[in-house]
């Protein structure tokens, strides 16, 4: 559960001497530990951002697939553009339209995953001892990414209405003061992972206001935007800040993650490192997967399709709000989002969620531990519950379960 198993295997590491120093900073997520743990079928797993997409129409994307193979096979077989295939990036141009974008196809770089797309932009700003600035608590995987490249990781609080403003210019003043160069501030301004807050409108243009002022470049990381439960998707940071922000989106929520398509939207001269950058890793995005993606596009209401997906997933999120006030024993205290996959769980004091783990997972539910999503140790007394992949009754099983592990930890 812990690191344990890890370092007992870099120690029987016998190349452990010659790793380059970033390699310190690439330890197993929690999450990853868990996986193993929490796929057994007998365990309620809240833990896990996987998207559900067993409601996709199979056929659908097999007959596309199948005529890609027969109508256009050597070219979606062969290699392609390191920026990706100009008809997808025309259609993320449309996508982005939902969000209030207009961009030109020619900003576009498709990435494998909105993963890749923070490793190469990371990769492209950051040099060890560099600060990016996150909100706390932020995204797992961005935090592994800044990790690897030694860029230090700087939190600036969030409440309901997303990152605090006044909490960004104190995170920024201090930075500056400390004589330490700031690259970006990352954020999740939807349906954030793991706080389930979205940034009101009012706080994005304020957030805009100051990086622009600070010289902060703004990287808006944007997978879940348009899996809104209660109403029009709001307008992205991007929309109206063109020079000073990139922007990540994916098709692994709306569609599929086994596809691994996501991009980022550059300024211009961004968007050109970027494709050097994106050639010097993959040589070019898998082409079979854009094609793919864009024939789906193409054939299919998409836009249904994630209507689907939304009203599933507000299912869901019911599911586990309307269990979580039923059966928590009081102390705790959360939010209810309005998209996305995430509840953020605040533990009563004194309660230690990672040490709890291993006492969640004896009696059958796993959660992520809050420390999972700090730089700095940060969130002992908190977790993220996943309601995207269980049924309604299994998350209500599964609150049941923690509900009752932290009843024994109260008395204790
Ligand atoms: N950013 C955030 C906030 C995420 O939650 C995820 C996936 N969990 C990603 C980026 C990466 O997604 P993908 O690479 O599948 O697009």
């Amino acid at each position: 559960m812990d690191s344990t198993p890890a370092r007992t295997h870099a120690s029987l590491d016998s190349f452990v001497d010659r790793y380059a120093a970033r390699t310190a900073g690439m330890t197993a997520s929690e999450i990853r530990a868990l996986f193993a743990v929490a796929s057994r079928p007998e365990v309620v797993s809240l833990a896990g951002g996987m998207p559900n997409i067993s409601g996709l129409p199979l056929d659908v994307v097999g007959g596309a697939i199948n005529q890609l193979v027969l109508e256009h096979g050597p070219v979606a077989m062969q290699y392609g553009s390191g920026q990706g295939v100009p008809e997808l990036r025309e259609q993320i141009t449309e996508v982005m339209r939902l969000e209030g974008i207009e961009a030109h196809p020619d900003d576009v770089v498709v990435t494998v995953g909105s993963q890749q797309a923070v490793d190469l932009v990371t990769r492209i700003f950051c040099d060890p001892g560099d600060v990016v600035i996150c909100e706390a608590p932020s995204y797992v995987g961005a935090l592994g990414v800044f990790r690897a490249y030694q860029a230090e990781v700087v939190h600036a609080e969030m409440d309901a209405h997303g990152l605090v403003p006044e909490a960004l210019e104190q995170a920024i003043a201090a930075v500056k003061r400390a004589g330490r160069t700031i690259k970006f501030l990352y954020t999740i301004p939807n349906f954030h992972n793991p706080a389930g807050v979205t940034m009101s409108a009012e706080r994005r243009q304020r957030v805009l206001e100051i990086c622009r002022r600070e010289g902060v470049l703004v990287l808006e990381d944007n997978p879940y935007g348009l899996l809104g439960f209660d109403r029009e998707p709001l307008r992205a940071m991007r929309a109206d800040e063109a020079d000073n922000v990139i922007y990540l989106g994916s098709f692994s929520k709306t569609f599929a993650p086994g596809f691994r398509v996501g991009w980022a939207l550059a300024p211009h001269p961004v968007r050109e490192k970027l494709v050097l950058a994106q050639e010097s890793a993959t040589l070019c995005p898998p082409q079979f997967s854009q094609m793919a993606v864009s024939a789906y596009l193409a054939t299919h209401d998409w836009q249904g399709q994630i209507k689907q997906f939304r009203e599933m997933y507000r299912e869901r999120r019911d599911a586990m709000v309307g269990a979580l006030e039923d059966l928590m024993p009081a102390g705790c205290s959360w939010n209810v989002p309005d998209g996305g996959f995430y509840v953020w769980l605040t533990l009563p004091p004194g309660i230690d969620a990672k040490a709890m783990l291993p006492r969640a997972v004896t009696a059958r539910v796993a959660y992520v531990p809050g420390t999972a999503f700090f730089a700095d140790g940060y969130g002992s007394g908190a977790m993220r519950l996943s309601f995207c992949y269980p049924t309604a009754e299994r998350i209500r099983e599964g609150v049941r379960r923690l509900a009752g592990v932290l009843e024994d930890e109260i008395e204790l």
